[in-house]
């Protein structure tokens, strides 16, 4: 993901997830256990498509997950994979469901057809993903922006109630691309020097609005927004790397879908966890983990 174009496509996209939390409340109805599910695809006939307006041309695969529906038969591999890939390491790490939902990868789809999509029965998450020239050779779903985004939909429809705010929602999109080991300054390929300029205490990055708001609003900096962002995602390899469980996010995730905070967390599941019991205390170790070279000084999680 270091082409400009992507980033920049990240941050939007981080918005307007942003922006559509704020909206309806997602349909919940998962189960509270994660079952294994046996992959499979095939397309739909036309008389077995979805009774979608304008979706004729399209084709539609039904999946062990719901619906992928693209507008080339050639991408669907692709497309189902990346789908599978996140979609089974957000139940790994969060421990719960997302449901059936819709994959579209598509060029120039009506606004009608999309938003007749998101409605579609049984349908639990949905995301559209507007297709878009390849990047050298690789098409935009298959960068790891897209398994980051997906984890939007996902999350939302996982933990319909969990309002601990950006640093989380952003630090699981974080853990659900390629890697679990990442580090402030290489998720975004960003400059060390700008982490340190931009660096916000963990009071302020908890409480804190999505940082995209603040360029559009207050005029900041982009690489602020990519600073605060290397924050977020720091924190999720810290804490696999701190706690050595990565049942600790599923642990965090119940806890903010009851409405606690994270203090609260550290306070009463903090020591079963290994982790320190206060913010100030988080901020310490958290503090010393970014100086110190993690990957040397500190044990690695095997990732789930
Ligand atoms: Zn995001």
């Amino acid at each position: 993901m270091s082409h400009p174009l992507y980033r920049f496509a990240v941050l939007c996209f981080c918005l307007g997830m942003a922006a559509a939390r704020t909206q309806a409340a997602a349909q919940q109805s998962a189960r509270d256990t994660v079952a294994a599910r046996v992959p499979f695809e095939r397309e739909l006939s036309a008389g077995r498509k979805p009774n979608v307006p304008g979706l004729e041309p399209y084709r539609v695969f039904e999946t062990e997950w719901g619906w992928v529906v693209v507008d080339d038969s050639a991408k669907a591999g692709p497309v189902i994979a990346t789908m599978r890939a996140g979609i089974n390491r957000f139940e790994r790490i969060f421990g719960k469901p997302v449901g059936r939902g819709v994959f579209t990868v598509a060029k120039e789809m009506p606004q009608e057809t999309k938003d007749s999509l998101l409605k579609s029965a049984g349908s639990q998450w949905s995301w559209v993903l507007e297709d878009l020239p390849p990047v050298g050779k690789k098409r935009i779903y298959e960068f790891d922006f897209t398994r980051h985004e997906l984890t939007h939909s996902w999350m939302r429809a996982a933990y319909p109630n969990e309002k601990a705010g950006p640093w989380f929602d952003e630090m699981a999109a974080s853990l659900i691309q390629t890697r679990m080991d990442l580090n402030a300054d290489s998720l975004l390929g960003l400059d060390p020097n700008y982490v340190e300029k931009y660096f916000v205490p963990l009071d302020t990055l908890f409480a804190m609005d999505n940082p995209v708001n603040a360029v559009l609003n207050e005029g900041r900096e982009l690489a602020y927004v990519l600073a605060i962002y290397a924050q977020f995602c720091s924190m999720g390899d810290f804490f696999i790397q701190h706690s050595l469980d990565p049942t600790i996010f599923r642990s965090l995730a119940e806890h903010f879908e009851r409405g606690g905070q994270i203090a609260d967390w550290l306070r009463t599941s903090g020591p079963q966890y290994s982790m320190p019991t206060t913010v100030a205390e988080l901020e310490q170790e958290w503090r010393w983990w970014l100086v110190h070279n993690p990957k040397a000084d500190r044990p690695k999680a095997t990732t789930p």
